[in-house]
């Protein structure tokens, strides 16, 4: 759609697939610990621009804290996290960090992605069109008018052009969850970060939810997509990543996490889904 926002056009040159060039985010080692329970133990992730990375995983292996971490809603122990463009934030394993230096790193992060989550989290009290001008308008301090042009030409392209007056009570479950997809793409993020985005949903509801985001896949948005839905990895994810015990296990191409998992977790987590 020529009208949309789109941070990975077609015009930015496209470097060596796999070169550091073209790593729009890396996490390295990141370890986080909650008390005695150690939730992610030494965790690399390369989201390359433009590509789709599924997190898949037995429920508590850390998923969430790992896209919480990288957009800066959790502060890992230890650990470097660095977004193209931005400062390299390494999370050294010291109290004398001081919570100055600790909020200017979570809002380095902030600022760069965008996470849906698995409740759509909209204000009741809010028009459709209000909730998604909220963050570009009041927070990020555009223009009302040029938030105002940009959620509408997003409310289309994702078929509720009609809903802008709407409330969100007033929606279905699957509208709601694409407001609040709407929502994430007007703060016009580098990467998406999806939190089980269909999971609060009733089963009739996920199709329509999961073809928005493969849609915005297919236009080239750089995303990290945790989900239990496996077709959908099958079917959007370049890299598919297996978690366990705040690790990750494996990762590969579908074809390969899929076809042929290598490492016995895997095939247990897979052989119970499939
Ligand atoms: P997943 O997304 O794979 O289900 P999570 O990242 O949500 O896993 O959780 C991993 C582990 O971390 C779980 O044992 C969970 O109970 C724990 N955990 C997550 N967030 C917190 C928190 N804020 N305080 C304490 N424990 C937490």
């Amino acid at each position: 759609p020529a009208s949309s926002p789109d941070p990975t056009p077609a015009d930015v040159p496209s470097p060596t697939p796999g070169s550091p060039a073209d790593a729009l985010l890396t996490a390295r080692g990141l370890r986080k610990s909650f008390g005695d329970n150690e939730v992610l133990r030494g965790i690399d992730l390369t989201l390359h621009r433009g590509e789709v990375v599924v997190l898949i995983g037995p429920s508590g292996s850390g998923k969430t804290t790992v896209l919480r971490a990288l957009n800066g809603l959790e502060t890992p122990d230890s650990g470097t996290i660095v977004v193209a463009g931005g400062p390299d934030i390494d999370f050294a394993p010291t109290d004398a960090v001081a919570p100055r230096v600790r909020a200017r790193q979570r809002l380095a992060l902030r600022d760069r992605s965008a996470m849906v989550f698995q409740h759509h989290n909209l204000f009741p009290h809010l028009t459709v069109l209000e909730n998604v001008i909220e963050g570009p308008w009041r927070v990020q301090r555009r223009p009302k008018a040029e938030a105002i042009a940009d959620a509408r030409a997003l409310l289309a392209r994702v078929g509720l052009a009609d809903k802008e007056d709407a409330h969100p009570h007033q929606l279905s479950g699957g509208q709601q969850q694409r407001v609040g997809i709407v929502r994430a793409l007007a703060l016009r993020p580098d990467l998406l970060l999806f939190d089980e985005p269909t999971s609060a949903l009733d089963p009739e509801l996920v199709g329509e939810v999961l073809l928005v985001i493969k849609e915005l896949a297919d236009e080239g948005w750089s995303m990290v997509v945790v989900t239990h839905e496996l077709s959908f990895a099958r079917e959007a994810a370049d890299r598919v990543l297996f978690m366990d015990a705040g690790a990750v296990v494996e990762s590969g191409t579908p074809a390969e996490i899929f076809g042929a998992p290598q490492h016995e977790r895997t095939q247990r987590f897979l052989a119970r889904l499939l």
